[in-house]
């Protein structure tokens, strides 16, 4: 370890909270992650991790502190009863196991969740419908005093369990749209008429109630942290810092320990890099709350690089850096500013694979970090890996993000890497796709694993090498890793239709590999989406704005479908709107003429003709694995070879996320040399015996 370059040592200044001391200015913020309850194991290696990696303060995600809110299907954690106190300490071991700070979110989510597990009504400050993603048919009741009475005391007993489990911290929680005290706050929300409504100083008495009753019960040992939304981003009919968020931070200035601020709701705290593309985009609000209070500041804004964290705290906008996905993205982040190794941080590219995993209610993934979630149940470090007791050679053929992460781990793993790439550049579909609007940080997967590959003198990279069985066969190399990736289907393929549409051959047809290979479009073009992803509206908003009339066409409901679980669809949909693509929802392509395309309505008989000049087919990939089935038909020539493996892996083995492909290729080296023979797969955790 060397010593830290002092211009970011100030970065590792500790910083108090209350009666406690974090080691240094790195703030995890609680984050959601799709095991918590469900997966206490898991959780608590994840965020062990964390703290091994250098953050100062480790949160949990949002934690249901009583049964009257309760999340279910959406996974989080749970702090209901004495009974649960074992499985948090279980995480705050974990924790102090490095050193750092354990902090908690106390939530109690009122007409944010519809209760689907315990079945008790919910409970809102005035009578209204549940206002969560499932949208259920379900009405929250309004809370009369002693309903509030009991909330309070349901915060104090979550309170003084937190404590008896260890935390250090205790938080009370007002964001994302997703809590009582914060529903209270709402104008939209509020409609009470006694102290608790009206005025803005009504609306957030409970805030100041919950935040002194907190204190009161464990505030002598534990950190008292405040999470507050101080502007909801949707105009004057949301919380607004003029209105609300500047009222509520002057009242309570000096209550809390902690101001954790942010804005709400989730998709506007967690803005993709594609919508958000600078670092610190919440520092606006930050900045106002620090001249308001002497207590410390955290604030998130996908900070991953040391000099923007450090002119953060140099201009008084933060007093500790707040992150949940750079922390996802590299565990390490801080120790590695420490070690004076910041080449080596894997930086987030702000794709929120990571909230998908949560909005799925299955372990949380990441783009990036292809261990994350993997610490307990498969036991990967995001650091070490295991030295291979035969570090016998391996052709890797393919530069992608399965290819490169591959090199990456075996080079890792001790054994000398040749990677083969067709083209002239490395990162396959990251390089290329980098290159379409609003996905440039995706290029931050293979700088990463370039900034290793080109330096290491066990890896030779060829470039200019389309290899094919042959080449192979001729090399000899004992050991072959196929990963030649997946090409986009020109047939209509996709989803339930698996026909070729009729007709195809009576307009221009073209490819998302043909726009990013600079095939020339003209005229009307209508873009077909069965992928669901960012591909298809990114094209269409790039042609778009080259100045072609765009029609988008989906069977889906809304467009790029998946992106709601990347908190992504509602900006997706405005923008091709706004742009000017005109949107044909629930409808397939049934046929194409030189007059146009077909479009048929999936819930009725209704047929439409669309005029069309080029059609864009973002339907479906075909697996790359001409190579791989070439060599696997020839067993005779491969034994003779002396080729002893072959493996096919990422997009070539079955096309999927960018997250999919380097997760592929480091199973893979960790699995080496039967890269996808995984016996014992994973630990999973099961219920208590009976
Ligand atoms: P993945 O997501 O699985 O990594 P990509 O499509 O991103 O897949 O990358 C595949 C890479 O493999 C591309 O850079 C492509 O140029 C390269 N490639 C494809 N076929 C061959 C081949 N026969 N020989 C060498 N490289 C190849
Ligand atoms: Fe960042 Fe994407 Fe990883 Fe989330 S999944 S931490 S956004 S790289």
């Amino acid at each position: 370890m060397s010593l830290t370059d002092p211009r970011y040592s100030v970065l590792f200044e500790p910083v108090k909270i209350g009666p406690v001391t974090a080691p240094n200015r790195f703030y995890q913020v609680p984050h959601c992650n799709g095991m918590a309850h469900a997966r206490p194991k898991s959780l608590a290696a994840m965020r062990g991790v964390k703290a091994e990696g250098g953050w100062g303060v480790v949160s949990t995600e949002e934690v249901e502190i009583h049964p009257s809110a309760d999340l279910n299907p959406v996974i989080e954690g749970r702090l209901w009863s004495d009974d649960d106190i074992p499985y948090h300490a279980k995480t705050v071991e974990a924790i102090h196991e490095h050193g750092s700070l354990a902090a908690i979110q106390l939530a109690h989510n009122g007409m944010a969740a519809a209760n689907l597990f315990t079945r008790i009504p919910p409970m809102a400050p005035s009578n209204m419908s549940v206002v969560w993603d499932f949208g259920d048919p379900v009405q929250a009741r309004a809370m009369d005093k002693d309903d509030i009475r009991n909330l309070r005391q349901w915060y104090r007993d979550a309170a003084r369990r937190a404590k008896i489990a260890g935390y250090d911290i205790v938080y009370m929680y007002a964001g994302h749209n997703m809590v009582t005290p914060m529903h209270f706050l709402s104008r939209r929300y509020n409609d009470r008429t006694d102290e608790y409504g009206g005025s803005v100083e009504n609306r957030a008495r409970l805030i100041g109630e919950l935040l002194e009753d907190i204190k009161e019960e464990v505030g002598q040992t534990c950190g008292i942290a405040f999470r507050f939304a101080v502007d909801e981003m949707r105009g004057p009919e949301g919380i607004t810092w003029d209105e609300e968020g500047r009222a509520v931070v002057e009242m309570y200035a000096e209550l809390p320990d902690l101001w954790d601020v942010n804005v709400a709701d989730w998709s506007n705290d967690s803005q993709t890099a594609r919508f958000a593309p600078q670092e610190g985009y919440q520092t606006k609000y930050t900045k106002e709350v620090k001249k308001l209070t002497t207590k410390p500041v955290v604030g998130v804004g996908r900070f991953t690089s040391a000099d923007g964290m450090v002119s953060q705290l140099k201009n008084g906008y933060l007093d500790m850096i707040g992150a949940a996905r750079p922390s996802i993205a590299d565990p390490f982040l801080p120790n590695k500013i420490r070690d004076n190794r910041i080449d080596e941080i894997r930086e987030c590219i702000g794709c929120n694979i990571c909230a998908s995993g949560d909005n799925m209610s299955v372990p949380i993934r990441c783009t990036q970090n292809p261990t994350m979630g993997e610490e307990w149940r498969r036991g990967w470090h995001p650091e070490k890996i295991e030295k291979a007791e035969n570090p016998d050679p391996v052709l890797v053929v393919g530069s992608g993000p399965a290819g490169m992460e591959a090199a990456l781990q075996l080079s890792n793993r001790g054994h000398p890497v040749t990677l083969a790439e067709a083209g002239t550049e490395l990162g396959g579909r990251v390089t290329r796709e980098s290159r379409l609007p609003g996905l440039a940080s995706y290029v931050r997967v293979r700088d990463y694993r370039e900034h290793y590959l080109l330096t290491r003198p066990d890896v030779e990279i060829y470039f200019d090498s389309e290899l094919s069985g042959d080449d192979i066969l001729e090399f000899g190399f004992e050991h072959v890793i196929v990963a030649t990736g997946s090409k986009w289907k020109r047939t209509g393929q996709g989803r339930d239709n698996r026909d070729v549409i009729p007709g195809l051959d009576t307009v221009k047809v073209v490819t998302p590999d043909d726009i990013m290979d600079g095939v020339e479009v003209t005229g009307r073009v209508v873009v077909y989406d069965l992928d669901y992803y960012y591909m298809a509206s990114t094209l269409a908003e790039k042609l778009r704005a080259a100045g072609h009339e765009v029609a988008y066409v989906s069977d889906a409901s809304t467009a790029a479908s998946w992106t709601t679980y990347t908190l992504e669809q509602e900006r997706v949909q405005s923008s091709l709107a706004e742009n000017g693509v005109n949107l044909h929802l629930n409808n397939v392509i049934s046929a194409v003429s030189a007059d146009g395309v077909t479009l048929s309505n999936v819930y009725s008989e209704e047929e439409a003709s669309l005029a069309c000049d080029t059609l864009l087919l973002v339907t479906e990939r075909a697996p790359q694995d001409e190579i791989y089935l070439d060599l696997k038909g020839r067993p005779g020539e491969l034994k003779e070879a002396g080729i002893k493996t072959l493996e096919l892996i990422g997009d070539a083995y079955a096309p999927g996320t960018i997250a999919a492909s380097v997760y592929s290729g480091h199973k893979a080296a960790r699995l080496f040399p039967n890269c996808q023979d995984d016996p014992d797969m994973f630990k999973w955790e099961r219920p208590a015996a009976v």
